[in-house]
């Protein structure tokens, strides 16, 4: 599983790197437009003081393969104008992952990922200690879900996906 998720982030690389600029133009909307939402369910998450009860929890949700999840919108996402230095962490994470319990993302000083390019699970999942916050919250959720779904078929469009080469 692990060696997929190495190899759908390295075509996600690869495709950034020889992107056209009528491809571009295409997807750097929607990647914005998923960064927006997600800094909007941060600022909600603050703003309403949920911020630290993940943390107060341990973050017990960032369980083991949690990373095997991520597809191919998800690395183009992330990777988007990205700083090398985060991207190369990243791929340290996955190509030496040793984590027993935990996702390969997780680390002693929390999630590696930056926090408007996390996985749309790791955005929209709040458990009952978050209680009728989840109401709230739940506009910006299928907003996510819309747009990235929009990014996952826009890349299938444009033959950018890993699976379609
Ligand atoms: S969603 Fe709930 S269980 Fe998961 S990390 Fe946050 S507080 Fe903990
Ligand atoms: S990607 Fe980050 S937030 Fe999501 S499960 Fe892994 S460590 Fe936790």
């Amino acid at each position: 599983m692990e060696e997929l998720v190495i190899k759908k982030a390295r075509a996600a690389e690869t495709a950034l790197q020889h992107i056209t600029e009528s491809q571009e133009e295409q997807i750097k909307p929607i990647i914005f437009s998923i960064k927006q939402i997600q800094k909007k369910i941060n600022e909600t998450c603050q703003k309403h003081g949920m911020a630290d009860i993940c943390m107060s929890c341990g973050g017990i949700c960032c369980v083991k393969d949690m990373e095997t999840l991520c597809d191919d919108d998800f690395f183009f996402n992330l990777f988007y104008n990205i700083k090398e230095e985060t991207k190369q962490k990243i791929f340290r994470a996955l190509e030496n992952n040793t984590q027993q319990e935990e996702c390969a993302f997780a680390s002693p000083q929390g999630c590696i990922i930056p926090e408007t390019s996390r996985p749309v699970i790791c955005k929209i999942f709040f458990c009952n200690r978050f209680g009728n916050f989840k109401k709230t919250i739940s506009p910006l959720a299928s907003q996510l879900c819309e747009a990235v779904n929009l990014l996952f078929l826009k890349l299938t469009e444009l033959n950018l996906r890993f699976t379609k080469r």
